[in-house]
């Protein structure tokens, strides 16, 4: 297979829990492709854009070096490789905690007593990192995968691993001694873009799609005379939409706002005399590129 050069090429995670939350998305804001079993290629009808299938952790480094044109990875994988990219942007999806764990009823109670211990991880240089930041000297254990079994295989102390929920530590009866950072999934784009147009065609359509999922449109009516507050409390994306009711004193609201707070906001809403509250959900939109903007 020959890659064109003319064409955009975006690295997506060819397997994995990212690979699965990205396809969806790209799915979702109409990047239509079809990939054959075990493929590492894919092109996009309808756009100058070819998808390639990559490991999660090797995007971001081909992204700096211009194999990719965007890449859709954990800002993690961002963090370790220490690659020259622009990050264009958060996905919304994938949020996790990189940290440093260790045994439930364990010695281990601070950063300074892992001098001298074995820490297994699979962010060698991050974890140096931090590591270094505490003076603490440690025998580094670098593995690509099952690092939450390695303190019971009994090579390594302690571990530094990616925790989303929880359960596979409460698993391996470990628990969080430190926090080392924050990641989510991100869009990635290289510092020498083939195609800068048909990028920011992309992460419109992205923006779209992830703007549209942390939101809901709220409709309801309200007295006139509490249109004031109503708009506090739903002030929407840029601003809510009013429109008159055939009473006078009545109008009706149109307002988005942030699916986590819809419950709150309705119960607000119906404290000062709102009716008809309906929440729709948004599949899809086109705003102005900041709220309030
Ligand atoms: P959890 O049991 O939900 O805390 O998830 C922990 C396991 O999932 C570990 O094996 C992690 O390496 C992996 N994991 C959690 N979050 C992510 C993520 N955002 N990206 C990749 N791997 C992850």
């Amino acid at each position: 297979m020959n890659f064109s050069d003319s064409m955009l090429r975006i690295g997506v995670p060819s397997k994995g829990r990212l690979s699965e939350l990205a396809t969806e998305l790209l799915l979702q804001a109409g990047l239509s492709f079809r990939r054959q079993e075990r493929a590492l290629f894919a092109r996009v009808s309808g756009l100058s854009a070819d998808i390639t299938f990559l490991r999660t952790d090797d995007i971001p480094t081909l992204c700096a070096e211009g194999a990719i044109d965007l890449g859709i990875t954990g800002s993690d994988s961002v963090a370790e490789a220490q690659a020259a990219v622009d990050v264009r942007m958060k996905l919304g999806v994938g949020r996790c905690k990189l940290a440093v764990c260790v045994p439930l009823h364990g010695k281990i109670q601070s950063a300074s007593d892992l001098d001298g211990k074995r820490v297994a991880t699979s962010f060698p240089r991050t974890t140096e990192r931090y590591l270094d930041k505490h003076s603490a000297k440690v025998h580094l254990v670098g593995l690509n995968g099952s690092v939450e079994i390695m303190i019971s295989l009994g090579v390594a102390d302690a571990i530094v691993d990616l925790v989303e929920t929880g359960s596979t530590l409460a698993a391996n009866q470990l628990r969080i001694l430190d926090i080392i950072g924050e990641y989510e999934t991100v869009l990635i784009q290289s510092p020498r873009c083939r195609d800068q147009v048909t990028a920011d065609r992309i992460v419109r359509r992205l923006e779209g799609v992830v703007i549209a999922r942390d939101y809901s449109l709220l409709e309801y009516n309200i007295p006139r005379a509490k249109l004031a507050i109503a708009e506090a409390i739903t002030p929407g994306f840029t601003s809510p939409t009013v429109n008159s009711l055939e009473d006078p004193n009545w109008c009706a609201v149109r307002a988005m706002v942030k699916r986590k707070e819809v419950i709150t906001i309705m119960e607000q809403l119906e404290q000062i005399g709102a009716t008809a509250i309906l929440e729709f959900s948004i599949n899809n939109c086109r705003l102005d590129q900041s709220p309030g903007g």
